[in-house]
């Protein structure tokens, strides 16, 4: 068992979202191989442990208390023996094990940091419990999630960052079985859709990680509010077209009860009958034509009317939703 540091130019890469280098330079600094140096990258979380714990590094060479005590006490030939039945290794090695002591870098003790980049990150854990990981840039919602469409593109970038990628770190492919893939299309952004605002951007899954799209509570809270406004005016401005549609029904309305009435004032006076052809009774031109008026104006009346409370009640409807209900159908 080892104590890794994420070094500060290590954390500047995490940050960055280059994952691969990141992953990379862990590997060379701390001789890891490329799945436990991916693990150690995936492992760091912002404002959490500045330190990674490894079981991959060789532990045989570090120094047991009792070792370090009889080596302390000039008990060296004691050590020695010590060190080669403890670890099962040759008088050679564990010689040359007991001479390296005072200079080894694997002692018992963890190495503690003392870099700047672990007090800021210190600081960061106090205020960051409400900290909402993943946010819309747009709208400050946190209803966001990959896009469908986004599949196929992500996967043409892939394909190219891949081969990009290769040619400038290596092709580590033949040792690893591909985990480098798995690190390249984590970096290669994917198209993401907020489902509050609709809109859609590209977020690579370490960009996320690495907490590029997080966002305190308050600053969340503050963009859908500015969101909220902007959606607002659409709203309102839906309200009043359906409103002005209604009102044009109106005016028809008016129209057809004016040919109502005078039908009904024409045949309330006029002749109704009259004697026609051979002298056989007919009904009077004047009370046929009232007789249209009223079939159209009544007819004009109840169509016109029934759309114009339909217009009514469907601007009523929006204009009493809440916004965030609004929100579903409709952008800003
Ligand atoms: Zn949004």
């Amino acid at each position: 068992m080892k104590t890794l540091e994420y070094t500060p130019r290590i954390l500047t890469l995490i940050s960055a979202g280059k994952k691969l280098e990141a992953v990379k330079m862990a590997k060379d600094l701390y001789g890891l191989s490329l799945h436990e140096a991916k693990e150690m990258i995936d492992s760091y979380r912002p404002g959490g442990l500045n330190f990674y714990t490894t079981f991959e590094l060789n532990t045989k060479s570090d120094y047991t208390p009792e070792i370090a005590k009889l080596i302390n006490e000039g008990k060296i030939s004691e050590a020695v023996r010590k060190a080669k039945t403890t670890y099962g290794i040759s008088e050679e090695n564990a010689q040359k094990m007991i001479e390296n002591y005072p200079q080894s870098k694997t002692n018992t003790k963890p190495v503690e940091s003392t870099t700047p980049v672990r007090q800021e990150n210190q600081r960061t854990v106090n205020t960051n419990e409400d900290l909402l990981p993943y946010c819309c840039p747009n709208c400050g919602s946190n209803q966001v999630e990959k896009s469908i469409g986004g599949k196929l593109e992500h996967a043409a970038a892939w394909g190219g960052a891949k081969l990009f990628k290769s040619a400038v770190l290596g092709d580590y492919g033949g040792l690893t079985g591909g985990a480098e893939n798995e690190i390249i299309k984590e970096e290669v952004p994917f198209q993401q859709v907020c489902n509050y605002c609709h809109r859609t951007f590209h977020a690579s899954k370490s960009q996320i990680e690495a907490g590029k799209y997080s966002m305190s509570r308050r600053e969340s809270a503050r963009l859908t509010e500015a969101y909220n406004r902007k959606l607002k005016a659409v709203k309102d401005g839906e309200v009043n077209k359906i409103k002005e549609e209604a009102s044009k029904k109106l005016s028809r309305i008016v129209f057809a009860g004016a040919a109502l009435l005078i039908g009904l004032l024409i045949i309330a006076t006029c002749e109704h009958e009259t004697t026609g052809a051979f002298g056989l009774p007919a009904y009077t031109w004047t009370f046929m034509f009232s007789c249209v008026l009223i079939f159209f104006g009544l007819l004009g009346v109840v169509v016109e009317g029934t759309g114009y409370f339909g217009k009514l009640s469907e601007a009523n409807e929006i204009d009493k939703m809440p916004i965030q209900s609004y929100a579903i159908n409709h952008k800003a």
